[in-house]
């Protein structure tokens, strides 16, 4: 009983872990995912510096804690209550047009991410252009962070978090839990064509609505599953850094990914679908520049290791074959 009252008492006032937008392990995986869905000419110069695109497809998150302008950029809560009632289809596409409907200061309370991914497109589809191997690395890995967390529902809701719902915790649930303890079973190889993006500032929209629609069933869930097992078995508290703390219990984690981590795993695949083809279209757009075919780190060995590891991504044994860099990184923290 008193350990009951010391865990309501806490929980009050301690919430989950900060948010950041998909996990860092989702993020890592879906961007090496995405580099064997390119062209086998692109496919091969991202492969070749593979590394720092998957360690760089979390800086955006590593950045918004000493650039106090960043955390905007990840998502669009948009159903705020700027932009009215008919949001899925009022908010105008074009920057320019939306912050003269809504101010600039709105758009930087409510979120920038579709403006953002537009943004980083460009400079990426320039530095193609440009000859500019550095830089088309490091938009390229921003690039691939943006565009995975519009895909994430809770990046389009002013109730990220559940918090307007007594559902507080259901980000980090969503979006790093349940991919952390289903990541093993997941099909990482995928046969989906890659698509051309005629209207990436549109495009970036349609893939928000989506996220947008798949919001009742994220809170459904969890609000079904807490009141059949009860708070005693959803939660747990646990010590860390001297204080305690309320986490999901891996019983809880197991339940819900059980009922809704099928579409987790769907849109974490659909996002690194979506990367590579924004990366493809950016390559495109500069006129599919020959130089990512001749560059020097294209050495016989590194050909060797893509032909090696595109197989294994065919057969979906990257996980198996230890070939997932973010499963790696884990083992070795
Ligand atoms: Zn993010």
């Amino acid at each position: 009983m008193e350990n009951k009252k010391l865990y309501l008492l806490i929980s009050l006032f301690i919430g989950f872990m900060g948010l950041s937008s998909w996990g860092f392990l989702a993020h890592k995986t879906l961007q090496q995912v995405a580099i064997h869905q390119l062209p086998t000419e692109l496919g091969l110069y991202f492969f070749a510096n593979q590394d720092y695109l998957v360690q760089n497809s979390i800086r955006p998150d590593v950045r918004r804690k000493d650039d106090k302008t960043e955390d905007v950029k990840h998502y669009l809560d948009m159903d705020a209550h700027v932009f009215g009632p008919n949001y899925k289809t009022d908010i105008p596409h074009d920057f320019a047009q939306a912050v003269k409907k809504y101010t600039i200061d709105s758009l930087r309370k409510e979120g920038l991410v579709p403006w953002e991914v537009n943004r980083v497109y460009g400079r990426l589809v320039h530095a193609f252009k440009s000859n500019m191997p550095d830089s088309v690395l490091f938009y390229a890995a921003d690039l691939g962070h943006y565009v995975a967390d519009a895909h994430v529902p809770l990046h389009t809701t002013k109730n990220h978090d559940g918090q307007l719902t007594d559902q507080k915790g259901l980000h980090v649930l969503w979006e790093s839990l349940v991919p952390e303890q289903f990541l093993v079973g997941y099909q990482l190889q995928q046969n989906q064509p890659l698509t051309y993006i005629k209207q990436p500032q549109d495009f970036i929209f349609q893939i928000l609505a989506e996220s947008h629609a798949m919001l009742p069933e994220v809170f459904a869930a969890e609000k079904e599953l807490r009141s059949r097992m009860g708070d005693d078995k959803v939660y747990m508290m646990v010590e860390r850094y001297g204080r305690k703390q309320r986490y999901f219990t891996k019983e809880f984690i197991q339940a819900y990914g059980d009922r809704v981590g099928k579409s987790v795993e769907q849109r974490m695949l659909t996002s690194a679908h979506r990367v590579a083809s924004f990366w493809y279209s950016a390559w495109k757009d500069a006129g599919s520049p020959a130089w990512v075919g001749t560059s020097p780190v294209l050495t016989q060995e590194k050909k060797q290791q893509y032909a090696d590891q595109h197989a294994s991504w065919q057969a979906n044994t990257l996980i198996k074959q230890n070939l997932l860099i973010s499963l790696q990184s884990k083992s070795a923290e």
